[in-house]
């Protein structure tokens, strides 16, 4: 390719804190209710004073410590002046030259191949509302529920070179978020809006220096990761197109057509808006570490990943599951910790029926793990008895089912349904007796040496016994008997 991609991103992300930025409304992202959690602070009337919300702000520094960015000592807001219907103030109360974090890096993994993105700065600013417009569009109606709740801001340099890149460091910033109990992220819900910056550089000639850098073009409001990875693809092709054919890229913001997957002119950028940014003066300016902050960090999600590839051994998949559904992450190590030793094998049972049986259970009737009825202990018991043999692995799904329904001791079920596993000697050889009888086709075949004769065999005999012969056993006996 002649051309370089040069991406950056804007990434938005509601806080999750109880109440608003700078006022004591509440903060309450699932109020369907329009224009409930209002007050006079945020709906911007004239006399009223912002008061900054702490935890907000440690939201951002906790956020800036996970990313290794660096803290400010001294911090401050600053009024972004400019007019829409969904800001009632007329202005945004923003960062601009004091931001909370400067710096900073997420690591992103594509193929095995890792590469650090930078992170240029994190800030922390308010909500607008929330415009909604008829579908006649002769009217549009506000809600002011979200104006003012705390919005981080966090910009990337532009290091970004592709789209599967964007969407990987998208992915994994929302995973950091959860893990910091941040911010829920959700991009269907609003929670995390990307903005991609994408321009095209021309490559220089052979031996030349710097490459030429290209014209901007902005990608707004993406509320998914796919399209964050769709629209970069769509743009290095569009605006390619665009140099191919001797023509300039144009400066503007583009939106992006989920139906169609294209990206469509929204506005040219003209010049740089003027927001008149001035200090906030009914915000006094912060001194971070007189504040007192508890800034201690949980598990992060890479360092997760190491642990659980180390400790338990675990498949890559199953390692990734895991540390993307913490409560499930939970679970698995909760019950492992039940289990009285924990041979490789026996750890990777219970992951199999974890990330497989019982991940389907829940999906089935939509449910999450935090619903569940059944506790680890129980289900360390489960895993257990299947390890050992003592029930087969039809059995321990039946059960797993049951107790999913009816949260009870795996125990108990299979006693009550009579489904552990024998090796008692003379009802296997019952058994045994009574498929060579009735099977002789499959005998012949097996005598003349077809060893997959010998699976149908056991099978019939593990049909006969309803479930309860041990295999293992069962074709022992059976090898035995035809040997003869
Ligand atoms: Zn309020």
């Amino acid at each position: 390719m002649k051309y370089e991609p040069t991406i950056g991103l804007e990434i938005h992300v509601e806080l999750k804190t109880k109440t608003k930025m700078f006022c004591a409304s509440l903060n309450d992202p699932n109020e369907k209710r329009p224009n409930v959690n209002v007050c006079p602070v945020c709906m911007g009337h004239p006399g009223t004073l912002p008061v900054i919300n702490q935890e907000a702000v440690r939201y951002v520094l906790i956020c800036g410590r996970a990313l290794n960015g660096k803290l400010a000592d001294y911090s401050q807001f600053d009024r972004k002046n400019y007019f829409y219907p969904d800001l009632p103030k007329g202005y945004q109360i923003s960062q601009y030259k004091f931001p909370l974090v400067e710096g900073g890096e997420l690591e992103v993994e594509i193929k095995n191949q890792k590469s650090k993105i930078k992170i240029t700065r994190i800030h922390l600013e308010e909500d607008a509302g929330r415009l909604i417009h008829a579908k006649d569009e002769t009217s549009s109606l506000v809600d002011f529920n979200r104006a003012g709740v705390p919005l981080m801001e966090l910009v990337t340099e532009p290091c970004i070179n592709s789209g599967e890149q964007a969407r990987k460091f998208a992915e994994e910033l929302q995973l950091v978020l959860r893990c910091l109990d941040i911010s829920d992220a959700d991009m269907e819900k609003g929670q995390m809006r990307v903005e991609v910056n994408i321009s095209l550089a021309v490559k220089p000639p052979l031996g030349g220096l710097t490459a030429k850098l290209g014209t901007k073009v902005e990608i707004k409001n993406l509320n998914s990761f796919r399209s964050v990875e769709r629209v970069v693809e769509y743009e290095i092709k569009r605006q390619t197109a665009v140099l191919e054919a001797g023509e300039k890229v144009i400066h503007e913001t583009r939106g992006w057509d989920e139906d169609k997957q294209k990206t469509f002119s929204q506005r040219e950028k003209e010049m740089a808006h003027d927001y008149r940014y001035f200090p906030e003066p009914d915000l006094p300016p912060l001194k971070i570490s007189e504040l007192g902050f508890d800034l201690r960090l949980p598990e992060l999600p890479e360092e997760k990943r190491k642990r659980f590839k180390e400790k338990y051994e675990l498949k890559e998949e199953a390692v990734e599951i895991f540390v993307r559904d913490f409560t499930m992450g939970k679970f698995f190590e909760s019950a492992i910790s039940h289990l009285s030793d924990e041979p490789k094998e026996t750890v990777s049972l219970a992951s199999n029926y974890i990330t497989s049986d019982l991940a389907g259970l829940l999906k089935e009737s939509g449910k999450t793990f935090s619903d569940l009825k059944i506790n680890p202990e129980m289900f360390a018991k489960l895993i257990a008895m299947a390890d050992k043999g003592e029930i087969s692995s039809r059995a321990t799904k039946d059960v797993l089912k049951i107790m999913f329904e009816q949260g009870r001791d795996p125990e108990q079920i299979v006693k009550e349904k009579g489904l552990e596993q024998t090796s008692d000697d003379s009802f296997l050889k019952n058994i045994v007796e009574e498929v060579v009888k009735n099977n002789s086709a499959a005998v012949g075949e097996y005598k003349n040496g077809k060893e997959n004769a010998l699976q149908f065999l056991v099978g019939r005999g593990m049909k006969l016994s309803k479930g309860k012969a041990n295999p293992a056993v069962l074709q022992k006996l059976l090898k035995e008997k035809l040997g003869e």
